[in-house]
């Protein structure tokens, strides 16, 4: 483990950072300028950075380390996979005995219409097999007309060349000839933002189907192939849709004869509460795609799961003996798939998923406190996956001049204040805390986390900005 005294110079390190390495998902001139804000161990929900600061993180790593950090056992069975044999190929009919038993145990936990599984090395991989493998399934069974693929607005699907085009985020598609012309949305299931939404839940869930059905009716329902879509969506600000939504969707596909993909991504494995958000509605998808909590985060590793009808369309419809030409080196991963079996197991048997569903109602009352504070327009959550969305008018629900840079103030105000969530450009504030938090770090974080907006708001030009 890195301390502080093993590392060289921060100056140094940050030099090296701004001279070399592309971050993801950044404005590449502007980190240059910036440079890295270096971290260096994790323990439980708390992270220290190479200068010695401690961090509470509100956002388990990047909605991932839903085991906390330190996890000596996730490190020992990792350790020991290495050891005995650390690399072994997925291809041709090569296996390894951790993809095999993940691929059983993720049958077993995920809902009954799921029974193949393909591992990938993370989400975007995910949904760019899934993309592919649905490709291939309507070509197989004679629909090669099937083409078209429809997701939500402010969707995220990850940055794969096809993927990021389901993804419906701006910066996703700018310069990266996107989307396809293939690639269609519908509006988010946004209650907040829904004219009707707070009271009458229905309407949103009403709304969206009918927009399903008429971009399917407008597009034909010959050509199109799929329906993706994240139970909350999360990148683009946790939007969380009325309970009913997911099923009601789920349904509206059967009826139009499409396929639907539920991404998991971030709301599996005990981020929403249950294992899957599927789980709480009894939604059965055709496919899935998961990382994220997979692992923790520990090591890489993510899953692309089918229903046995998309199975044998495949499987079926491919001449005998000639291979399906999808696959990568490290698919199915043998130290990727130990770690995973062993997270999955502090999830049952380690009462990490059950501590995730008590630490929910602390979660869901920081936020709905929050509510009354000047900035503060609305607070959503299911489980521990959470925002708030800050507004200049709670009346209007007018946004603020991006020229104030308010999530950047905020994000800086929070790290100084020792809590790290994520600070969306559109002022929503996201958060996603490990299902390790204790009752005492919940507090932690909303006193942090209100001190920070206490300070962001004493600003003259912050209040300026509010309405009244
Ligand atoms: N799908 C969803 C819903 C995600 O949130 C993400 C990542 O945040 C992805 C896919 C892409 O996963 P990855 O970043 O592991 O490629």
């Amino acid at each position: 483990m890195n301390q502080l005294s093993d590392l060289p110079n921060i100056a140094t390190l940050g030099a090296i950072d701004r001279a070399h390495l592309i971050h993801p998902v950044s404005a590449w001139r502007q980190h240059e300028q910036r440079g890295p804000t270096v971290l260096t161990s994790g323990r439980g929900a708390w992270l220290t950075d190479a200068e010695g600061h401690k961090l509470l993180d509100g956002f388990a790593g990047l909605w991932c380390v839903n085991v906390g950090y330190g996890q000596e056992s996730v490190v020992q069975a990792a350790a020991e996979q290495m050891r005995q044999l650390p690399y072994a190929t997925g291809y041709f009919h090569y296996s390894s005995e951790p993809a095999i038993r993940l691929a059983e145990k993720l049958v077993q936990i995920t809902p009954a219409s799921l029974t193949r599984v393909y591992l990938t090395l993370g989400g975007s991989e995910a949904v760019d097999a899934a993309v592919r493998f649905i490709v291939q399934y309507y070509n197989a069974i004679g629909k090669p007309a099937k083409k078209h693929f429809i997701s939500l607005e402010r969707g995220y699907h990850g940055s794969s060349s096809t993927g990021a085009g389901l993804t419906a985020l701006p910066a996703f598609h700018r310069g990266f000839d996107l989307p396809l012309p293939t690639q269609h949305y519908i509006p988010s299931p946004n209650p907040y933002r829904h004219a009707d939404g707070a009271a009458n839940p229905q309407a949103v869930i009403d709304a969206s189907v009918a927009a399903l059905r008429a971009k399917v009716a407008e597009l034909g329902a010959d050509s199109v192939a799929a329906f993706f879509c994240e139970p909350i969506q999360g990148s683009g600000g946790v939007i969380v849709p009325p309970k009913g939504w997911l099923k009601a969707m789920r349904e509206a596909t059967r009826e139009l004869d499409i396929l639907f993909v539920v991404d998991e991504v971030i709301t599996g494995f005990g981020r929403t509460g249950p294992m899957f958000a599927c789980d709480a509605e009894g939604v059965e998808p055709d496919l899935m795609t998961m990382a994220k909590g997979l692992t923790s985060g520990y090591v890489p590793l993510g899953a692309t799961m089918m229903s046995e009808k998309v199975y044998a369309g495949i499987a079926d419809g491919t001449p005998a003996g000639v291979s399906v030409g999808h696959g990568a080196t490290y698919s199915a991963h043998p130290v990727g798939a130990a770690v995973a079996l062993e997270v999955l197991r502090l999830y049952e048997e380690g009462g990490v998923l059950a501590n995730g569903q008590r630490g929910a109602q602390h979660f869901a009352a920081g936020l709905d406190a929050l509510l009354s504070h000047p900035l503060v327009g609305d607070s959503r959550h299911r489980g521990l996956l959470g925002a708030l969305e800050l507004v200049s008018n709670k009346a209007t629900k007018a946004g603020f001049d991006p020229a104030l840079g308010l999530s950047d103030r905020i994000a800086a105000a929070a790290y100084r204040n020792g809590v790290v969530f994520r600070a969306f450009a559109d002022n929503i504030l996201g958060f996603a805390p490990a299902l390790i938090f204790s009752e005492d770090e919940f507090a932690q974080l909303f006193a942090r986390l209100k001190k920070t907006l206490d300070e962001v708001l004493a600003a003259a030009d912050v209040r300026a900005a509010l309405a009244g």
